[in-house]
């Protein structure tokens, strides 16, 4: 008896505010978000010390009264939902009415706010979740935060705090995320009293994602058509193939204008990415996404930076799909008809504050259509490819000049495909595909790159990379259509296991011979391998299996059998693709860059990395002193 009690306010929100408040950024994503759903134009946010000493926000939103102002401090008081069928309509980005006590109660706190059109403001001030003093205040329409010397009463929070700089680059990303979810409204942010960035508001979401990164990584965007299924629909901009990061600070993802993150999605993008993605990178990405919010759970996370799909698989798919079109058809903000340095809004704007969604009355854009090539010339293609993988499985040695018919064929998609990204950021105009006449081949540097000149400049070719993607995309569109080619193996091969590798073999049976892998159980724990694909040469036959294997053994089970398969092509291509020191005849490496040209993702090889490097005149011209 009498050893549960209630806890006092104040301990109850200190302990909320382990959740919600877990570093100063939180602080910060808390007071922004507030900021936003009061309707603001202009947010400023000044932080000292990372936000340790001081964290300080002004909006010009629509203030609260006095009576309002103290309810906002009291644990679940939120003026954002009423009862709980609210929470299936949430288009506000808070709701829980935890954010400012538990802030308050963590740090020494000050808010004075203002409503529009009244005579006098508020200030209340807060120590360590204690009222210290109300009082009339005449500050500017709007509200006011400071918050001083968080977890100051909280010391084993306070150790966990990192460095100045490490805190402030957290509460950067924080800032930044929600700029680009809102274009239209004003940010500046102060650190140490020096100006990070001040963002004017923007017309357009491109405007405000080039005003954050830089026209250099804006360039490298491509712009997602405006896509709806099922109910859903995503926008945005996307890194061309080949721009990624090492982290994910530029891979943006919101819903209904929320930061979210998830593992869903990172799942999605790399899908959707597939081989424009280096292994171990991430994409930039800035995807906004829109649903109906009854079809979507955002209660789900303390911070809500996760939320609950309903139906999780339409929208990955979605994603998937969305990315990787976009990607085929290499468009880019400019090839949209919006010049590059011009101030052309490339998306419409959309009001501020209205978060309602719009109708879903974008046209139905079929894009894939566009660009696949007419099946007849498909085939075609694919017959000119035959000869090559048949007759050279893995020697290594480059096609030889093709039939008129392929380079014809392959001019032909150049025409059908939409403009493409330049080469290079001082490339030739992004708005052309580059075909092989635009390129003089001079030579080949150290056996591996090809020398070009354009009208750029230089052009470097990486044969084995660009032999890689070539190989890469005829075994993918042959695994699509008529399967791997097999070559019978004079002596099979036995492979002994262990149990479990045994099992996860046997159920994947069907994807090795979809492979070209003949392969059945022979006895207990052993396969035994009577058949590979033309292009493993047999004395690479065991370690072409053993990577296969590992590649399963990785597996999620979310991967479908073609994508296995083509990341194992991928793997598999790069080894028998023409080496780094292979001697190509001149005829052999036109017919490389025709080959590649022709791809449907030229500038990767299918690991990512770069495929063509242009350096531009400007660039020789800067090295050479004729310039500065
Ligand atoms: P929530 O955002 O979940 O409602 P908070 O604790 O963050 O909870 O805020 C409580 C309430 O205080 C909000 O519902 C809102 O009415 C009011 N409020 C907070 N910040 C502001 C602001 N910057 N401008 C106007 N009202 C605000
Ligand atoms: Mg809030």
């Amino acid at each position: 008896m009498g050893k549960i009690q209630l806890l006092s306010d104040t301990l109850a929100s200190q302990v909320a505010a382990g959740e919600v408040v877990e570093r100063p950024a939180s602080v910060v994503k808390e007071l922004i978000e507030n900021s936003i759903d009061a309707g603001a134009r202009n947010i400023e946010i000044r932080v000292r010390r990372g936000g340790l000493s001081s964290i300080q926000i002004a909006d010009d939103g629509c203030g609260m009264d006095k009576t309002d102002a103290l309810m906002s401090l009291e644990r679940h008081a939120t003026s954002k939902i009423r009862e709980s069928a609210d929470l299936a309509s949430i288009l506000t980005m808070g709701f829980r009415g935890e954010a400012l006590p538990s802030i308050a109660s963590v740090s020494k706190f000050r808010l004075t706010t203002r409503e529009t059109n009244a005579l006098e403001g508020t200030e209340i001030l807060v120590n360590g979740g204690k009222l210290i003093s109300v009082k009339e205040a005449g500050e500017a329409p709007g509200t006011q935060m400071e918050i001083r010397s968080l977890f100051y009463n909280l010391p084993a929070r306070r150790k966990f705090l990192r460095t100045e700089n490490t805190e402030f680059s957290h509460i950067e990303h924080q800032v930044r995320i929600h700029a680009i979810a809102h274009p239209g409204i004003r940010f500046s942010l102060v650190h140490n009293e020096r100006t990070v960035f001040h963002l004017p508001a923007a017309d357009s979401l491109f405007e405000r994602v080039r005003g954050l990164v830089g026209n250099e990584l804006a360039q490298r965007l491509i712009e997602i058509p405006q896509s709806e299924r099922d109910g859903m629909r995503l926008s945005g901009f996307i890194g061309e193939p080949g721009l990624s990061r090492s982290n994910r600070s530029l891979q943006m993802i919101f819903l209904n204008r929320r930061p979210i993150e998830g593992a869903m999605l990172q799942y999605a993008l790399r899908e959707g990415y597939h081989t424009a993605l280096m292994k171990g990178q991430h994409a930039v990405t800035f995807l906004f996404l829109e649903m109906d919010p009854s079809r979507v759970d955002v209660n789900v996370h303390p911070a809500k930076r996760e939320v609950r799909f309903h139906d999780g698989n339409a929208l990955r798919a979605l994603i998937v799909d969305v990315v990787a079109q976009a990607l085929e058809k290499r468009l880019s903000p400019l090839a949209n008809a919006a010049p590059r340095e011009s101030e052309t809004p490339v998306m419409a704007p959309t009001p501020e504050g209205d978060t309602s969604l719009a109708p879903f009355d974008a046209p139905q854009e079929d894009f894939r259509q566009e660009v696949l090539l007419p099946e007849a010339e498909q085939r075609q293609l694919r017959r000119d490819w035959s000869p090559m993988l048949e007759q050279r499985p893995s020697t290594g040695v480059p096609p030889a000049p093709a039939p008129q018919e392929a380079s014809e064929a392959a001019e032909e998609k150049a025409k059908v495909d939409e403009p493409a990204a330049a080469v290079g950021e001082d490339g030739p105009p992004a708005s052309q595909v580059p075909r092989p006449s635009d390129f003089r081949i001079l030579g080949v540097l150290g056996k591996l790159y090809v020398l070009m000149e354009n009208e750029g400049g230089l052009v470097l070719m990486d044969q084995h990379a660009a032999h890689e993607r070539i190989l890469f995309e005829q075994m993918r569109k042959r695994m699509e259509t008529e399967g791997v080619p097999t070559q019978q193996l004079l002596m099979p091969v036995t492979l002994e296991m262990t149990p479990k590798e045994f099992d996860l073999v046997r159920r994947h049976l069907d994807t090795l011979r979809k492979l070209g892998i003949g392969a059945e159980t022979f006895g207990a724990n052993t396969l035994k391998i009577d058949c590979l694909p033309t292009f493993v040469s047999e004395r690479d036959g065991n370690r072409f299996i053993n990577d296969v294997l590992e590649e399963i053994q990785h597996d999620t089970g979310r991967m479908s059998s073609v994508r296995l398969g083509e990341d194992m092509v991928a793997t598999t291509v790069c080894r028998h693709a023409v080496k780094a020191n292979d001697d190509l005849h001149p005829e052999e490496l036109e017919k490389l860059l025709e080959d590649l040209l022709a791809c449907d993702l030229p500038f990767c090889c299918p690991h990512g990395r770069p495929t063509l490097v242009q350096v531009s005149y400007k660039e020789l011209e800067r090295k050479f002193g004729r310039v500065v």
